[in-house]
């Protein structure tokens, strides 16, 4: 089965790589649930993606909270009748050295990036399994494959996303449940994510690099729409994608 008809719940987005995915999809055919905190930003994406003649629905959700993730997958089944694949793509980046002390942003990161993603996966697995197919997608990034400084915990954060994603798929294949896999690591994408950091020279830095290399977000939904069109028997399970000009 390829994307047509596939129904397909996308975290994050309310903007950047996670809009991007939901309008490219729904733009193939498949059925998106968006997932977010901003109620406003999720409406209109949805009606966009409504009134250009897709099928879409959204819930405000903090990705933090294992009940809002519940009530994403029972959305989706009340609505669109199965969850074939989940997207879990939220995340914040606010980065900074460690010198700086910024521990509660610290800890914010471990639960939107880390726990987010998990409660997201115990949310939709009972029907993955049920079903015997889903896909899971997850957004790590380049800071999951190595190390930068003033990246610390947030590169900690998308290296956990890396190794769960990579077990998943191993224990799926070993119980077989027939679930897929695959792990985006994103370079410089030009979205939102910059507005979370505060550390000043942090930011000047990053919004340089942003400004010279940054590509547009659809570049990954491009890989995620890929990524979904496999035969079901084939699992492309990693992509490292960014601006051909960034050395990375
Ligand atoms: P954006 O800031 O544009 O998007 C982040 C999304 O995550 C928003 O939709 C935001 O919505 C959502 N989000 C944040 N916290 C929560 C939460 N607690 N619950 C639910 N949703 C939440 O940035 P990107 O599109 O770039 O980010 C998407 C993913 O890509 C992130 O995981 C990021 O780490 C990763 N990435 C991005 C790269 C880049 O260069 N842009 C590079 C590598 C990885 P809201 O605020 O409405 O909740």
């Amino acid at each position: 089965m390829t994307i047509e008809n596939k129904v397909v719940i996308i975290t994050g987005a309310s903007s950047g790589i996670g809009e991007a995915t939901a309008k490219l999809l729904a733009s193939k055919g498949a059925k998106v649930v968006l997932a977010a905190r901003r109620e406003d930003k999720l409406e209109r994406i949805t009606s966009e993606i409504i009134n250009a003649g897709g099928k879409a629905t959204y819930r405000v959700t903090d990705v933090t909270k294992p009940e809002d993730n519940q009530k994403l997958v029972d959305l989706a089944k009340e609505n669109f009748g199965k969850v074939d694949a989940i997207f879990l793509n939220a995340g914040i980046m606010p980065n900074s050295p460690f010198s700086a002390l910024k521990v509660n942003e610290w800890n914010e990161m471990i639960d939107i990036n880390i726990k987010g993603v998990l409660n997201g996966i115990a949310a939709v697995l009972p029907t993955f399994k049920e079903q015997k197919s889903g896909h899971v997608i997850t957004t790590s990034s380049v800071a999951g494959l190595k190390s930068y400084p003033g990246v610390g915990v947030y590169g900690a954060t998308k290296w956990a996303v890396r190794e769960l994603m990579e077990v998943l798929r191993m224990e799926s294949a070993q119980e077989g449940s027939n679930i897929r896999t695959a792990t985006l690591y994103p370079a410089a994408i030009n979205t939102e994510l910059l507005e979370s950091i505060t550390d000043t020279d942090t930011l000047k830095g990053a919004t340089a690099l942003y400004e010279q290399h940054g590509i547009t977000p659809d570049r990954i939904a491009n890989v995620v729409a890929f990524a979904i069109d496999q035969p079901e028997d084939t699992n492309v399970n990693e992509f490292t994608i960014g601006p051909t000009s960034q050395p990375w």
